[in-house]
C-alpha cells in the first residue's frame, strides 16, 4: 500500500487586542497540519494551538477514518502544538518530537503567562507528552518516517519529518510558503546564516513536495519553489535591514514587496523586535522578543 498525505490549515485565532501600524487588527498565521496516511493509520503533524483549531482539525482528520497512531511536532512554538493533548486524547495518538524540540515545548509553555496567554485566547492546557523515538525515526505501515534535526530556522532545534516514499518533507517553519517569516530569532542566533543552513539540509533531502508550517492554502506545495523564496526573504529581510530606519520602515517595504503575503503581524513582530534591539541597547533580548508581539 502505498502512503498519501493532505494539508489541513488552521486560519490564525483572534488577537485580543492592538492594531498594526497601517491600522489592521492584529492577528496571526495560519497554521499547517499534514495528514500523512496508509490504508488504515496515519499519522498527523502540527497540530495548531488552540481548542477552536483542535476541534477544526480533529473533525477533518476523523473524516478521514484512519487510526492516528503519531502525531509529530517540528519544533517548540506554542503555535504549532498547545493543541496536541486534545488530539492525542481524541485519537489514542502518541506525541513525538526531537529532544531538543521538547525542550523549547517546555519554554513555550513557561512562557504561556507572560506571551501567548496574553495575546491569544482559548488555548488548551499544554502538559509536554512528547517523548523521542529511537534513531529519530518511525513507521507508518511500514514506510520509513525520518525525523532530520535541522538546527536553528524560525526558532532553536528546528526538525522536519522525511518521507522519502512520497518525497515529501513536512518543513515546519524552516520553509513558508505565503506568509511572513518570523525573523525575531537571528537575534538570539547570530543573524540568518544558521536558518540558510537549515533550508540547504532540506534541500540535501530532495524532496519534491514541501508543506510549510505556514502557508497560504491556495498555494501549491512545490519543494523547488518554496525553498528560493524562503531564502529570498532572508535576503530581502537582511538587505531592508540596511536600508530601513526603523520597524515601521521595514514593515511597510516588506508589504510593498510582499503585498499578498499573510500574517503581517508575524512580520511587525519580527521588525519590532529586529530594530528594537538597535533602540534599546542593553536591554534584555528576551523581553525585547516578548514586547514585539504584544
Ligand atoms: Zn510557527
Amino acid at each position: 500500500m502505498t502512503l498519501a498525505y493532505e494539508v489541513f490549515v488552521n486560519d490564525p485565532p483572534a488577537r485580543n487586542q492592538g492594531l498594526l501600524p497601517n491600522g489592521e487588527p492584529k492577528g496571526g498565521s495560519p497554521v499547517a497540519s499534514t495528514l500523512i496516511y496508509g490504508s488504515r493509520d496515519a499519522v498527523l503533524t502540527d497540530p495548531g494551538f488552540t481548542t477552536d483549531q483542535a476541534h477544526a482539525l480533529g473533525d477533518w482528520v476523523a473524516g478521514k477514518d484512519r487510526r492516528v497512531t503519531d502525531i509529530f511536532i517540528t519544533h517548540g512554538h506554542g503555535d504549532h502544538w498547545f493543541a496536541a493533548g486534545l488530539l492525542a486524547e481524541r485519537f489514542g495518538a502518541r506525541v513525538v518530537a526531537t529532544a531538543g524540540t521538547i525542550a523549547k515545548m517546555h519554554a513555550n509553555v513557561a512562557a504561556r503567562p507572560i506571551l501567548w496567554d496574553k495575546t491569544y485566547r482559548g488555548i488548551p492546557p499544554s502538559p509536554v507528552t512528547a517523548v523521542t523515538v529511537p534513531g529519530n525515526r518511525f513507521s507508518l505501515e511500514g514506510h520509513d518516517l525520518v525525523i532530520v534535526d535541522v538546527g536553528h530556522a524560525d526558532t532553536d532545534d528546528n526538525s522536519v519529518l522525511h518521507i522519502p516514499d512520497l518525497r515529501l518533507v513536512v518543513a515546519g517553519d524552516v520553509i513558508y510558503n505565503g506568509a511572513h517569516l518570523y525573523l525575531a530569532e537571528s537575534l538570539i542566533a547570530g543573524g540568518l546564516g544558521p536558518w540558510r543552513g537549515a533550508i540547504d539540509r532540506v534541500e540535501a533531502l530532495g524532496p519534491r513536495h514541501i508543506v510549510a508550517g505556514h502557508q497560504n492554502r491556495r498555494l501549491d506545495d512545490d519543494a523547488g519553489r518554496t525553498i528560493a523564496e524562503t531564502r529570498r526573504h532572508l535576503d530581502d529581510a537582511d538587505d531592508l535591514l540596511m536600508t530601513e530606519n526603523t520597524a515601521v520602515d521595514f514593515f511597510n517595504a516588506k508589504i510593498r514587496k510582499y503585498p499578498n503575503h499573510l500574517a503581517r503581524t508575524v512580520l511587525w513582530a519580527s521588525a519590532s523586535a529586529l530594530y528594537g534591539v538597535r533602540e534599546r541597547p542593553g536591554e534584555d533580548v528576551g523581553r525585547i522578543l516578548v514586547d514585539a508581539w504584544l
